[in-house]
């Protein structure tokens, strides 16, 4: 059992840490954010959340306050060039899923989020990184940040990306995987495209050269996010990274390529690129890690840093989400359980529902394959996709059975 109360430290203030501060809260459990920028990281453009990130921001206090401030929609249409609808494929559904899908700006989360941690008075400290774990022992953890300070708490959390720092800790030698492909998008006004009348989107239009995207954002969808995948023959460090990202025509040329190959809306779409409203996604993949926890379990990460999700399911932001959420209900159960056992519980719940994602997102890249390569697939690589599993956990009841247990397995 854990001597309460409790006091968190969570490494950077991305989604994961700002919602897990606010979960945190929640359960009456203090914590401490840092952030190794001066100022929130906005990668910019926006994301999509599905129902089970949605009932965690709801029950978060978050929802009601960004349900209104983005796009409400609920399925993605998959189309060829002609027009013709080859599958739907749900993202939430109001009546359904009890949540519509929400495409909004990652600044507007992440400001929504801040606005809330300050009324709650949760300490963030900005500019300050974390450096490396200096010991740990059963009861607490101490770590050093750039330029020598050290720090002391019950539990430090890794919340600090793909690229994790803390994560060196439990695994020294891990190197993340790019895959080699990136995603290339822009944001365009939706008038520039002159879809035709009662076309819907979120649409993925297919042709054997490229599937382009179209997704609305903004409250009211006036203005689009249009993008295609791109193969990139070498992974880069970060300086390589922003070289690349520098020259903005090449990749106005990359989003142009082959537009003839497209109805006239995606031609249209194409024709003025802002540089300004140019992002690029390189996709990387953690191998998936035994622990997410060390040994002693005083240094746990989540979110991208210990299982980043490439995007075919749309799911990264809202695993993370779940990561931090259950986390914190278990945490809150500190004085009933074990933490190490909640630990334990913690990461094999997660990652069951980690490596489904995996496998849905293998599931959705099947269907958007040519046909002739879907055919050379073994019979009944097409199954139906099923997605309750997905959008309607019940988290809160979960957890509470497996304290339920834990306990009278104790009495
Ligand atoms: C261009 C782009 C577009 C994307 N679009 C989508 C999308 O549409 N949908 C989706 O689901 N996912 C999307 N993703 C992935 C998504 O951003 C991640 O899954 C999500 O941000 C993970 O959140 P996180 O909090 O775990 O990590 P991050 O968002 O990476 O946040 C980590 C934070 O930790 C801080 N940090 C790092 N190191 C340190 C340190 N040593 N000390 C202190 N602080 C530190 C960082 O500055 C950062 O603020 C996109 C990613 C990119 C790059």
């Amino acid at each position: 059992m854990a001597s309460l109360p409790l006091n968190i430290a969570i490494i950077g203030a991305g989604l994961s840490g700002l919602s897990l501060a606010l979960a945190l809260h929640q359960q009456n459990i203090a914590c401490t954010i840092y952030e190794s920028r001066s100022a929130p990281l906005n990668t910019g453009g926006a994301v999509m959340l599905s129902p089970n990130a949605l009932q965690i921001l709801d029950a978060l206090g978050v929802y009601d306050r960004i349900r209104v401030e983005g796009y409400n929609f609920e399925t993605l249409d998959y189309r060829d060039a002609s027009g013709q609808l080859l599958e739907v494929y749900e993202f939430g559904g109001k009546k359904k899923y009890g949540y519509a899908g929400l495409r909004i700006y990652r600044h507007v989360l992440i400001d929504e989020l801040l606005a809330m941690l300050k009324e709650k008075a949760v300490p963030i400290v900005f500019g300050k990184k974390f450096a490396k774990v200096v010991s740990e022992t059963e009861e607490e953890v101490t770590w050093e940040f750039a330029g020598g300070t050290t720090q002391s708490a019950d539990f430090l959390v890794g919340a600090d990306g793909i690229h994790s720092t803390v994560r060196r800790y439990l695994y020294p030698d891990l190197e993340t995987t790019f895959t080699g492909m990136a995603g290339v998008t822009a944001a365009v006004p939706t008038e520039q495209l002159k879809l035709p009348v009662g076309y819907h989107i979120p649409v993925t239009v297919s042709t054997p050269q490229a599937g382009f995207v179209i997704a609305p954002q903004g409250v009211d969808g006036s203005e689009v996010l249009i993008g295609k995948q791109r193969r990139v023959a070498e992974n880069h460090d970060k300086a390589g990274w922003d070289r690349i990202l520098a020259d903005k025509e090449e990749f106005v040329k990359f989003l142009q390529k082959d537009a003839e190959h497209f109805p006239e809306f995606v031609q249209n779409a194409v024709s003025h690129i802002p540089h300004d409203k140019i992002n690029v996604w390189p996709f990387y993949v953690v191998p998936k890690l035994e622990e997410w926890a060390s040994e002693k379990r005083r240094v746990i990460i989540l979110g991208d840093g210990a299982h980043a999700i490439p995007p075919s399911a749309g799911q990264g932001i809202n695993q993370a989400f779940e990561d931090a959420y259950i986390f914190a209900l278990l945490l809150g159960q500190a004085d009933k359980v074990d933490s190490k056992d909640s630990l334990g519980f913690w990461q094999r719940y997660r990652q069951e529902r980690v490596e489904k994602v995996l496998l849905l997102n293998s599931q959705i890249d099947f269907r958007r394959m040519p046909k002739e390569e879907q055919d050379k697939m073994p019979a009944g690589s097409k199954k139906d996709i099923e997605l309750s599993w997905l959008f309607e956990p019940d988290f809160k009841a979960d957890v509470d059975r497996w304290v339920a247990g834990q306990v009278s397995k104790g009495a």
